[in-house]
């Protein structure tokens, strides 16, 4: 599933090759039940036909293009997109085969073509006035990048839940999956089940860096590809080479050798180092 260094991986592949671009037609492939397209698809149609990319941002987990509409519309307008769990979001030659499970594409002036393909189909895309932007994304909690220590701090104070779930919470802290909320931990040696509210400022403050760490490492390695996720190239990306503890149950620790746990919280699994990030 992708999470911050993935969808972040995207939107600068996609962003020299789609802003300054005008969308001439789009298509779309929406099945009635569990289409990918919120919304009314005549409004989509009408919203993207003529516009002008303007630009292309990451808000969490979800790609933000910017719109500059076409002359007879109400501007400007914003093509809100979340991969969910297998989508991807990529440009290509107009002339590329078209793969299975492509739901949307749009033919760009530069005679590329933009093209959402998601096999499963738990990824979402919208159109939002400006007047909706800010309310759409008023439930996420900060970007990880912006928030500061102190606020930080203040997000797991008096709560009782284990601190994994807590980071996987997108109304906490934007951004962060089961992939780098693991990570995270280790490096911050806190066991993913740890009570949030126990954590004295120290491990609050290795957490803080550790969650910082793992998202820009992740970022240069380009996102990491277990099976869907593809990079705005249509290029697996090559962190899951550099991954310490997700997916390694059984293998030894990077640091003490230790063989890596699982444990499942909430329903979702978290690896860890028995050793390195001891149980409270
Ligand atoms: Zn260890």
């Amino acid at each position: 599933m992708p999470e911050l260094p993935e969808v972040e991986t995207v939107v600068r592949g996609l962003r020299p090759l789609l802003k300054g671009r005008r969308i001439r037609r789009v298509e779309v492939r929406q099945r009635r039940r569990f289409g990918v397209l919120r919304g009314s698809l005549a409004r989509f149609r009408r919203v993207l036909t003529g516009a002008r990319i303007v630009s292309v941002a990451r808000r969490g987990k979800y790609i933000v293009l910017q719109l500059e509409p076409a002359a007879n519309q109400v501007a400007p307008l914003w093509w809100v997109i979340h991969l969910g769990m297998t989508g991807q979001l990529y440009a290509c030659p107009a002339a590329a085969p078209r793969v299975k499970h492509t739901h949307v594409v749009a033919w760009l002036s530069s005679g590329r073509q933009l093209r959402y393909r998601d096999p499963r189909r738990f990824g979402k895309m919208l159109v939002l006035r400006d007047t909706e932007l800010a309310g759409y994304f008023a439930p996420l909690g900060p970007e990880p990048f912006r928030i500061s220590l102190q606020r930080f701090c203040r997000l797991f104070r008096g709560r009782r839940g284990p601190v994994k779930s807590l980071l996987l919470n997108q109304s906490l802290l934007r951004g962060l999956g089961n992939i780098y909320s693991s990570e995270a931990l280790f490096l911050a040696g806190v066991h993913p089940g740890t009570p949030a509210g126990v954590l004295r400022r120290p491990e609050l403050r290795r957490l803080f860096r550790a969650v910082r760490r793992v998202l820009r490492e992740a970022i240069a390695g380009m996102g990491t590809t277990f099976s869907d996720y593809r990079t705005a190239e249509g290029l697996p990306g090559d962190y899951q080479n550099s991954l310490r503890v997700y997916d390694r149950e059984g293998e030894p620790c990077p640091g003490c050798g230790t063989a890596i746990e699982r444990v499942v919280l909430a329903g979702r699994s978290a690896h860890f180092c028995p050793r390195c990030q001891p149980a409270v």
